[in-house]
């Protein structure tokens, strides 16, 4: 048996948590914040019966990984399909756009490039081949397969929204993976990500895991055979510790890790996310959930996201609940900005969005950030991923990084916890 110590309560930490402690290993969660759940948790108002994510959330029905684990863990009935509208706004029209058919019938483009478009997409995404991909930028594989036209006006605003000054460099395989794993429903858990979390993090104490909460873990350390983790009011030793947080948190958490491998934590680039939530009073777009926005055309966000065309306003008050989401560089003003000054800067894109749209309609409003919230993969980017183990015995690094060639996921995050603990628990 190992005395294991896992740093984060997001869905990595609790999952390998879970596996853990049903190996029999006695298992310690330290979570910085007041609550579990990481990057997918959620708060809830007073006027609600759901809780809300803090960002947008729903799986794919392709997620295996997540959905294999919710019915191992009896909670089934906790997850539903709809099958919402995701869209794209061009020069001032919503388009829907996520069926072969609708793709035929997006009048800004030519016929022929809807045509190209479609079999495009369906090449890149039946194609199991990945890596090939890696070695190309989306940026340069795009734009030749699907024609400048096209590529200008329904990828690349993707693209430059989603990974700013990265966008020219992420690799094909990133788009590759977006593309094959997409399903039309999509999935969400009743009473939101973080009813399922709570239950999550319940059957672990179930089982025996101690979680503590507003615990900061400030230095990760050897200490002879053992891990030493360090807070702000006293020490504890583990023989195997897990670090759930970000490359750059573990580069300044554990500085007698060596340079070389400091700096491998370094060159793994990320972007920032900010998403103002709006609870309104009325419903701005008819029916779309998700809109792909272009930035370009003067937008200050990247994705309007109707909550509530998806998941019923019934359990939310009746309420119209909006995320406006936009990803950033650590060191964009947005990110520390007043939420009503955010909201300043984002109220005339909503505006564009529906002209009736008006500040009266807002009852309460949120702002959320997060400064590690989506990994950017380079050319080449197998060569950078890191191994689960650390070249400090007894300390493992389990992170979005790693998931690659998947996009970062709660899904991927049940599969790495699930591949970590095997490693964590064994010998
Ligand atoms: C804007 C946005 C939208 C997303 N949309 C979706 C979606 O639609 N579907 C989907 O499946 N996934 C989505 N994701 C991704 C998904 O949320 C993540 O992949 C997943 O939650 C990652 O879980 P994790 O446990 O690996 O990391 P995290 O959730 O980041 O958990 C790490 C935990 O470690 C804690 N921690 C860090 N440092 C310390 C420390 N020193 N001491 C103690 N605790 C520490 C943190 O507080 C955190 O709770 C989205 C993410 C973002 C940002």
């Amino acid at each position: 048996m190992h005395n294991i110590g896992i740093i984060g309560a997001g869905v990595t930490g609790l999952t390998a948590a879970y596996d853990l402690a049903r190996q029999g290993h006695p298992v310690t969660i330290y979570e910085a914040r007041p609550y579990v759940g990481g990057l997918a948790a959620g708060f809830q108002d007073e006027r609600w019966e759901w809780s809300l994510d803090h960002f947008y959330h729903h799986i794919f029905a392709s997620d295996k990984d997540i959905i294999n684990f919710v019915h191992e863990l009896g909670l089934d009935e906790r997850l539903f399909f709809p099958r919402p509208i995701t869209s794209i706004y061009n020069h001032g029209q919503i388009y829907p756009l996520d069926t072969p058919l609708r793709v035929l019938a997006f009048k800004p483009l030519p016929f022929i490039d809807r045509l190209r478009f479609g079999l495009v997409a369906a090449f890149v995404r039946y194609n199991p081949f990945w890596r090939p991909f890696e070695r190309i930028t989306a940026h340069a594989w795009l734009s030749t397969a699907l024609g400048a036209r096209a590529y200008e006006i329904l990828w690349q605003p993707l693209l430059e929204g989603k990974f700013g000054p990265f966008y020219q460099q992420v690799n094909m395989a990133w788009f590759w993976a977006r593309l094959a794993k997409r399903t039309p429903r999509l999935g969400y858990f009743r009473g939101g990500f973080q009813s399922f979390l709570d239950t999550l993090a319940e059957m672990n104490s179930k089982l025996g895991v101690k979680i503590h909460l507003d615990t900061h873990i400030q230095r990760i350390a050897r200490q002879g055979e053992q891990i030493r983790l360090t807070m702000r009011d006293r020490e504890v030793t583990h023989d195997r510790v897990l670090a759930t947080c970000s490359p750059h948190q573990l580069q300044e958490h554990a500085p007698s890790l060596p340079a070389a491998y400091r700096a491998q934590l370094g060159e793994l680039h990320s972007m920032s996310a900010v998403v103002l939530v709006l609870a309104l009073k009325h419903p701005v777009t008819d029916q779309h959930y998700w809109i792909n926005i272009p930035k370009r055309e003067g937008f200050p966000f990247l994705a309007f996201v109707e909550h509530t065309n998806y998941i019923d306003p019934a359990h939310y008050g009746g309420e119209t609940i909006v995320y406006c989401g936009d990803y950033l560089t650590a060191d964009h003003p947005h990110l520390e900005m007043p939420a009503e000054e955010l909201l300043e800067k984002f109220i005339p894109g909503i505006r564009r969005i529906n002209p009736a749209f008006e500040r009266a309609w807002i009852r309460k409003y949120w702002k959320f950030t997060e400064l590690y919230a989506q990994p950017v993969p380079l050319v080449d980017h197998a060569q950078r991923i890191l191994p689960l183990q650390t070249p400090l015995a007894g300390l493992y690094l389990a992170n979005m990084s790693q998931i690659y060639p998947w996009d970062r996921g709660t899904n991927y995050a049940v599969e790495l916890g699930r591949r970590v603990a095997r490693e964590m628990g064994a010998g």
